[in-house]
C-alpha cells in the first residue's frame, strides 16, 4: 500500500528492502518466471490510487440509504518537514478499519484537513521570514501530496483548511455563540514570554530549566489578559458521562484526574492591619484549627497589591521589628521575580524543597482568633 519511494527523507531510514514474491496487481513482466515478479510500487500503487480517486470510491455519500460511520483522524499541522512515521502509524490502523467498515456495507465518512493556525505556523514563518500565507499552502501541498501517494482513504472531496475564511467563518460563528452564553470571557491568565522570540510560547516548548526549546532565551511568566472556554462548567458533566462511554480504563482515569473535581469549601481570612480578605480553598476545612500560616502564589493579587501605599504602614512596622528598613518589600520583589521565572514544571515538581518568604502580615483565623503569618511560596 505504501509508496515509500516518494516519502519524505524523513522516512528513507525506514525504506523496506526490495520484496520478491507472487503479486497478482503487478503490471511487470520482469523476472526469469511468469510467477515471480518484482513488486514495483511506482506503478502499481499510482495505478490502483488514480482508479480510486476516479471511481470516487473514498467519498460519503449525502443521504445515502446505508448505515452511517464516521472515523476522524486528528488533522496534521502541515509543517514544512513533511510527514514523519507517527503520521502514518495513526492514520494506517484507522484506514484499516474506515475500509473495512465501507466493505460491511456502511457510508464511511473518514475526512482529513489541515490544522494549520497557531504558534508552530507562526515560529515556521518567523524562522523562515516569510509570511505564513505563502508557506502554510506550499506544505499543504507537500503533505498533500505525500499523503495520496500513500494511498490513504480519506475523502479529499471534503478536505478543509482552517485557514480558510470559509472554514474559520465558522469557528468564528461558534465562538460568538460561546460569547452570548458566557462560555468565553477574558481573564489576566500567566503566559510563557520569550523575550528573544517575542512570542507566547506552550507549556511544552518549556524546557524544564525553564529555557525557549528552539532558541534556548530563558522564558519568563508574565500575566496577560487571554481569552479563556469555561470547560469547568462542564466538568460534572464530563465526569458523569464517562459511564455512557466504553472507553479503556486507563484513558477514563486520566480524564478522571484531568478533571481533577474537589470538594470543600472556601475560607476567607481577613488581614490584619488592612481591609483585605485572603480567599483559601481547602478539602479539610475541619484542619483549620490547627492552621499556622498561609502560603500565596507570586502570582496572588494579594502579593500585588503590596507595592500599594495602603499596605505602607504595615510594612514599615514589620521593617521597624526587623531592624532592616524596606527589607520585606524588596525581599518579596526579589522573590517574586526568581518565582516567575521558574518553569512551570520546576515549581510543580514533587519533592522539590519548598521556599517562600515572610509577607510580614497576618491573617486572622476566626475560628480561634489567632494570628497566622502569611507566606508568598510557588
Ligand atoms: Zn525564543
Amino acid at each position: 500500500m505504501y509508496n515509500w519511494h516518494s516519502m519524505s527523507k524523513n522516512l528513507d531510514k525506514y525504506e523496506p528492502k526490495k520484496i520478491e514474491s507472487k503479486w497478482p496487481h503487478s503490471a511487470t513482466q520482469s523476472g526469469a518466471s511468469r510467477g515471480k515478479q518484482a513488486y514495483n510500487p511506482d506503478i502499481i500503487e499510482s495505478k490502483w490510487q488514480k482508479l480510486w480517486e476516479q471511481e470516487g470510491f473514498w467519498q460519503a455519500v449525502d443521504f445515502s440509504r446505508k448505515p452511517k460511520f464516521y472515523t476522524l483522524i486528528e488533522f496534521p499541522y502541515p509543517s514544512g518537514a513533511g510527514l514523519h512515521v507517527g503520521h502514518i502509524r495513526s492514520w494506517s490502523a484507522m484506514d484499516a478499519y474506515a475500509r473495512k467498515k465501507r466493505m460491511q456495507g456502511y457510508n464511511v465518512l473518514y475526512p482529513i484537513g489541515w490544522d494549520a493556525f497557531g504558534l508552530p505556523a507562526e515560529n515556521y514563518a518567523l524562522k523562515m521570514g516569510v509570511h505564513p500565507s505563502k508557506i502554510v499552502p506550499e506544505n499543504i501541498k507537500k503533505f498533500k501530496a505525500q499523503i495520496k501517494s500513500l494511498g490513504l482513504s480519506f475523502d479529499w472531496s471534503r478536505e478543509i483548511d482552517t485557514t480558510d475564511s470559509k472554514y474559520y467563518r465558522w469557528t468564528q460563528w461558534i465562538f460568538l455563540q460561546f460569547f452570548k452564553k458566557g462560555l468565553a470571557y477574558q481573564d489576566d491568565v500567566p503566559v510563557n514570554w520569550c523575550r528573544s522570540c517575542k512570542t507566547n510560547l506552550a507549556d511544552e516548548e518549556v524546557l524544564a530549566d525553564g529555557t525557549h526549546e528552539r532558541c534556548g532565551t530563558k522564558t519568563e511568566k508574565r500575566m496577560q489578559k487571554q481569552w479563556l472556554l469555561r470547560i469547568t462548567k462542564y466538568a460534572d458533566r464530563l465526569l458523569a458521562d464517562l459511564a455512557t462511554v466504553d472507553y479503556p480504563q486507563m484513558i477514563s482515569q486520566q480524564q478522571i484526574n484531568w478533571i481533577g473535581r474537589k470538594e470543600g469549601i472556601d475560607i476567607s481570612y481577613e488581614v490584619e492591619g488592612v481591609v483585605e480578605k485572603i480567599v483559601c480553598f481547602t478539602t479539610r476545612p475541619d484542619t483549620n484549627f490547627g492552621a499556622t500560616f498561609i502560603v500565596v502564589g507570586p502570582e496572588h493579587p494579594f502579593v500585588k497589591k503590596l507595592s500599594n501605599s495602603k499596605f505602607q504602614p504595615v510594612l514599615d512596622r514589620v521593617e521597624t521589628r526587623s531592624g532592616i528598613p524596606n527589607s520585606t518589600k524588596e525581599q518579596i520583589r526579589k522573590y517574586v521575580e526568581r518565582a516567575t521565572n521558574k518553569s512551570e514544571i520546576e515549581r510543580i515538581a514533587e519533592g522539590r524543597k519548598k521556599t517562600g518568604v515572610f509577607t510580614g502580615f497576618y491573617a486572622i483565623n476566626q475560628l480561634n482568633g489567632s494570628n497566622k503569618s502569611d507566606y508568598g511560596s510557588p
